[in-house]
């Protein structure tokens, strides 16, 4: 394209939130053939809300089913150890030391519940797991059955619950007390309103629509179909650390990739992709990785940004 050309293109661009970093990422865009989407954040509004908490007892066995907490307001029934409620102030004082969107949900469901969270005696982060934390005397597990797994605890009793409540398209994690599974809480998220329209857009321009993810494979799957993104298109279960490897390899078969993510965990993903694309409430390492800045929350702006990229440089050639 002309100087004169990207330089239409850049100010189109700015004036609908599409902040390219460069002429010759305007003229990349157009040529993406692979769109990835980040799931938490980007495809969802990343807030999330606890749902569901359920108690087992000391033999692995689901004692109730709290169904959604927020409606029936912790009903209690006999159970030979800990209450619901007993099982949310464990998971929301662990949970109090992280900054994790599912962290932070359940402490503030917890205190919605009117809970006294307490601050763990000792906390430590597992990245793409979970957290460890010690509350009063006994230590805490909160976070995903490798998790357990890791921590010689078997998550197998739980996992009819943890099942159901994924294919909701929710995320269940599996608490543990004192090296024992004592129950499971839920947390949700609700799709961005435009995400579905985005996808079907992409689709019909003949761009391949693919999802990445931490989470697990069936809320993931989930979540994909509620957006219209092929299952087969799903990439779950991907550590942190792991995410600009997946993308690599995406790309190994010559494909052109637009990444789009909005979180610290996605920085490296961006920056590997042929496009890194940040999305508007995206942190600042997100968006410094990024070669186009989406300042608004919209995923439509993906489609959006290509076609500006079509627009600048077809008009001029
Ligand atoms: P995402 O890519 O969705 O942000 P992460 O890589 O951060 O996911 O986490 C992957 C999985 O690890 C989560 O789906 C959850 O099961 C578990 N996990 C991560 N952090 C926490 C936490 N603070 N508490 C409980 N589980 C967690
Ligand atoms: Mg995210």
């Amino acid at each position: 394209a002309t100087p004169a050309a990207t330089m239409v293109g850049t100010t189109i661009g700015a004036g609908n939130g599409v902040l390219f970093k460069g002429g010759d990422i305007l003229e990349r865009a157009k040529d993406v053939d692979t769109v990835v989407f980040d799931k938490t954040g980007t495809l969802t509004e990343g807030e999330m809300e606890l749902t569901d908490v359920v108690v087992f007892d000391g033999d692995g066995q689901a004692v109730t089913d709290g169904g959604d907490t927020a409606a029936d307001g912790g009903e209690l029934t006999a159970r030979d150890r800990l209450s619901e409620d007993d099982v949310l102030r464990l998971a929301a004082a662990a949970e109090s030391g992280s900054e994790h969107p599912l962290a932070r949900a359940i402490v503030e469901g917890a205190e919605e519940r009117g809970i006294d969270v307490t601050d763990p005696e000792e906390f430590e982060n597992v990245p793409g797991h979970g957290v460890r934390a010690t509350v009063g005397e006994g230590e805490v597990l909160a976070g995903n059955r490798k998790l357990l797994r890791d921590n010689g605890i078997d998550p197998s009793p739980a996992e009819e619950t943890m099942e159901r409540l994924e294919g909701e398209g929710k995320t269940a994690m599996l608490i543990a007390y004192e090296g024992e599974l004592v129950g499971v809480v839920a947390d949700a998220d609700t799709v961005k309103e435009s995400a579905g329209e985005a996808v079907s857009a992409l689709k019909k321009r003949g761009v391949d629509v693919m999802m990445i993810t931490g989470d697990n494979e069936r809320t993931a799957r989930a979540v994909a179909e509620e957006v219209g993104i092929d299952t087969g298109n799903v990439r779950a279960e991907v550590l942190p650390d792991d995410k600009s490897d997946a993308v690599e390899e995406i790309q190994d078969g010559g494909r052109k990739a637009m990444m789009v993510g909005d979180g610290v965990n996605d920085a490296p993903a961006l920056a590997v992709a042929y496009v890194g694309t940040a999305i508007g409430s995206g942190t600042d390492v997100a968006i410094e990785a990024a070669d186009v800045t989406l300042m608004r929350d919209d995923p439509l702006d993906v489609v959006k940004a290509i076609r500006i990229s079509d627009a600048t440089l077809q008009k001029i050639k």
